[in-house]
């Protein structure tokens, strides 16, 4: 399929170049960039101050976005939203928006499938698609905005997808969310979650400047136990990645936090939370327990309140700080990737 270009993910010096070997005035450059960050506007059309035969013309070579908003499922709290959306070759992707404490978060999916595979993620699950472009990142947070009428103040890059095995578009697509010229928001209000692949995340780190939040999917403290459930672990191995870590607390002081997926009777015992706090420790990193949210087609279970509690204290009395993830919207199945798995699973 012969794919134009989209607008949406172009920066500022690209827009700048647009200008130039369009031959158009600059400041039209600051209007378009207008029209795709700001008001985010859905065609050619809609931007208005654009003359009409520029319009046509850019609209020969270029779309102006390249997702389509097709459906809005609100979970029965009504705390989450669900956002479907189509891509050009009419695949599909989603993102949560998450209303709470006066926060609107917008979890955003950096890939069509996920090539990690962890063994209780629906995204890992079926074929693999491709990465997104940094355009299909930030339109998704656009689009939201667009149907919420207000500002979204917060992203988690914790949708379908390893951000950094997309990294090239991960890195482009923060840089436009936080520009003045782009969505301005605070890199302290954005956090990238990683499954651990520990060159990108020392990569990154020294990349993104502007102290962007960094989550790491721990999901267990055991060697074995954690190639189990993060194949990726395989290659770059716990014990590494944890040498990573204390690098980058100590050299760059960043702060840590640390994902965990609880799972019934297979990482949720006292030793696993002790180790948990061992490694927390020395980096001041933050817990983040999530209990399971149940996939179709997998045997996993969600642990009890007490178990998670349990876990939770054990933490707590290492002086750990933890926080217990309520799953926003288990009843439209938030767990990204979940519906791309049941249309491919239809589709056979
Ligand atoms: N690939 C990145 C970001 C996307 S996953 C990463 O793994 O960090 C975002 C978080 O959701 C991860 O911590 C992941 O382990 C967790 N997750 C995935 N499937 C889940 C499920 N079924 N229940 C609970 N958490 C899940
Ligand atoms: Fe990929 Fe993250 Fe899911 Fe693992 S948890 S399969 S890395 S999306």
């Amino acid at each position: 399929m012969n794919l134009k270009p989209s607008l949406y993910g172009f920066d500022l010096e690209e827009i700048k170049r647009l200008t130039v070997r369009e031959n158009i005035p600059a400041y039209r450059g600051d209007q378009i960039l207008e029209w795709l960050y700001k008001k985010h506007a859905a065609s050619f059309d809609e931007a208005r101050n654009l003359p009409t035969a520029l319009r046509s013309r850019l609209a020969e070579t270029y779309l102006f976005s390249s997702l389509t908003l097709t459906e809005a499922v609100p979970s029965a709290n009504r705390q989450s939203t669900k956002f479907l959306f189509r891509t050009q070759e009419s695949d599909i992707l989603e993102s949560v928006l998450i209303s709470q404490q006066g926060r609107e978060t917008v979890c955003v999916s950096t890939q069509l499938g996920c090539k990690i595979g962890c063994v209780f993620c629906a995204s890992g699950k079926g074929k693999f698609g491709r990465n997104l472009s940094a355009g299909e990142i930030v339109e998704q947070v656009a689009l939201i905005e667009k149907s919420l009428g207000k500002r979204v103040t917060n992203i988690v890059f914790m949708g379908m997808g390893e951000p950094l095995d997309n990294f090239e578009a991960t890195m482009k697509a923060l840089k436009i969310l936080q520009e003045p010229w782009g969505f301005g928001i605070g890199a302290r209000r954005i956090t990238v979650s990683t499954s651990g692949i520990t060159p990108r995340i020392l990569e990154f780190v020294k990349r993104s400047e502007g102290r962007v939040r960094l989550s790491i999917s721990l999901h267990s403290s055991q060697e074995n136990k954690r190639t189990e459930l993060v194949p990726i672990n395989k290659r770059y191995s716990l014990h590494e990645l944890n040498e990573a870590l204390k690098k980058i607390h100590a050299d760059l002081k960043r702060e840590i936090t640390f994902e965990y997926t609880v799972i019934a009777g297979v990482n949720d015992s006292k030793q696993e939370a002790e180790g948990v706090a061992k490694m927390a420790k020395p980096l001041n990193a933050k817990v983040n327990l999530i209990p399971y949210n149940p996939i179709r087609e997998m045997e996993f279970k969600t642990p009890s309140g007490e178990v998670v509690d349990k876990f939770r204290d054990i933490l707590k009395s290492h002086g750990i700080r933890v926080t217990v993830r309520q799953t926003a919207g288990r009843d439209i199945n938030a767990a990204c990737g979940q519906l791309r798995l049941d249309r491919q699973a239809a589709a056979q």
